[in-house]
């Protein structure tokens, strides 16, 4: 792409931008004075789709007229609502239908899925984590070796190397390739939440599988960012939230995953409850638990309705935009942020964490401050630009490619220079 510093080039591409049109199917936030923000937080909460309210309007309105009915005579009927989800996250994962289900929320199904795919003996109870991983992982990752009677003589943590700001893939194979014996299970992170590393998934899934390993993924920076592929890259079981990048809303219910190939595995551990009981017998109310032949087995009890259809509002978008379509422009849109830092000379104020190869991160730089980032980050903020400070010393900045402008980039820049 041959960018250029001049505010026309951001005018004209956001005029020829195929994705345009989605912008505003999203309420963007205001200042007082009714001025839209400059809103780059979309990978801490993203922003509420404008169909969100008719969506769980309707669910609503169909308890409010029938009580119980609902279940099966709601225009949705809630029993299998779920299940009107699982076409769209199935997409936006790159996986098969059996293999997607939302259920529970993000840390709640990464220990689920632990219970399942952490099956730790004698020989093999490492976990194999990045050791700048998102405290709740790391929080989860613990607890569970200690839950089997390990400690952490059983975690392996990888970080950057000296001098490096983010973790080189070749380091993280070769620990797999020296220490793959011993791991049951390697964990990490799609997208770094504090540098914007995107892990390569491919490489670490097939290094891991060849020692033996179960691989799994926590994508809560990656879905609705990445266009991942759990399915043929072979990920033995993902887990996400839905309140970043996919816009569910705040505390939306999370997504899982699990390799079709461990559906009917009867030899893998699973917490159960009646929702993941095969749904012709499940009213039946045996005693006995009958899973499910997908992942919806894992399911645990019946979903809450309305985060679905707010969810499902966002699903809708994302299926329409197509997430290959929002990982293009996020490439060009993010690559226009780097380059306009790195051609108005902010290189000398402020370090980029975040890797500059595309293909090794997702929409979101990470700016290191090398003075007053605190002072910088207030003013921005009193500038109108929604971005977020992480201690000691971090802003990042995520602009989405569903409703962020290359114009807003610009425009960011521009006060970034004057309030510096
Ligand atoms: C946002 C985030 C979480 C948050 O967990 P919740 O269970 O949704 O509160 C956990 N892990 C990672 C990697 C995250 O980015």
């Amino acid at each position: 792409m041959n960018y250029s510093t001049n505010k026309n080039f951001a005018i004209e591409q956001d005029l020829n931008d195929t994705l345009k049109g989605y912008r505003d199917k999203f309420f963007i936030p205001k200042n007082k004075e009714g001025k839209e923000q400059i809103y780059f937080c979309g990978n801490s909460l993203g922003l509420q789709p404008k169909t969100v309210r008719a969506y769980v309007e309707q669910e609503l309105k169909d308890w409010e007229l029938m009580g119980i009915e609902g279940v099966t005579h709601a225009r949705n009927p809630w029993l299998p609502y779920h299940e009107f989800l699982t076409k769209q996250a199935a997409h936006l994962v790159g996986a098969k239908e059996s293999e997607v289900v939302n259920m529970n929320t993000l840390s709640v199904n990464l220990h689920l899925m632990m219970v399942s795919f952490y099956r730790p003996t004698a020989e093999r109870n490492k976990i194999f984590i990045e050791g700048t991983a998102f405290p709740s992982d790391q929080y989860a990752v613990k607890s569970q070796l200690r839950f089997h009677g390990y400690d952490e003589n059983s975690l392996i943590e990888i970080f950057p190397k000296q001098g490096d700001t983010y973790i080189k893939t070749e380091d993280i194979l070769s620990i797999i390739e020296n220490e793959g014996g011993k791991i049951a299970l390697i964990m990490f992170a799609g997208v770094n939440y504090y540098t914007g590393q995107l892990f390569d998934l491919q490489k670490i899934t097939e290094a891991g599988h060849k020692k033996g390993c179960l691989v799994g993924f926590d994508l809560a920076h990656a879905a609705g960012n990445i266009d991942v592929q759990l399915h043929d890259w072979n990920i033995d079981f993902a887990v996400w939230c839905n309140y970043k990048y996919v816009n569910g809303g705040p505390g939306a219910i999370a997504g899982a995953f699990v390799h079709e190939r461990h559906h009917a595995d009867k030899n893998i551990p699973r917490f159960e409850g009646w929702w993941g009981n095969d749904k012709q017998t499940r009213f039946l109310m045996r005693p006995d638990f009958v899973p499910i032949p997908t992942v919806e087995s894992w399911q645990l009890s019946n979903p809450p309705i309305l985060q679905l259809a707010s969810l499902k509002a966002s699903l809708d978008i994302f299926e329409e935009a197509g997430i290959k379509n929002l990982r293009a422009k996020s490439k060009t849109l993010t690559g226009y942020l780097e380059y306009l830092i790195r051609e108005n000379g902010l290189l000398d104020k402020l370090e980029i964490l975040t890797p500059s190869d595309p293909e090794q991160r997702g929409c979101q730089l990470s700016l290191r401050f090398l003075r007053n980032g605190r002072e910088v980050f207030n003013k921005l903020i009193a500038s109108d630009v929604i971005c977020d400070w992480r201690e000691p010393d971090v802003i990042r900045i995520a602009p989405t490619p569903l409703y962020n402008r290359f114009e807003e980039v610009w425009e960011f820049i521009e006060i970034v220079k004057s309030v510096i």
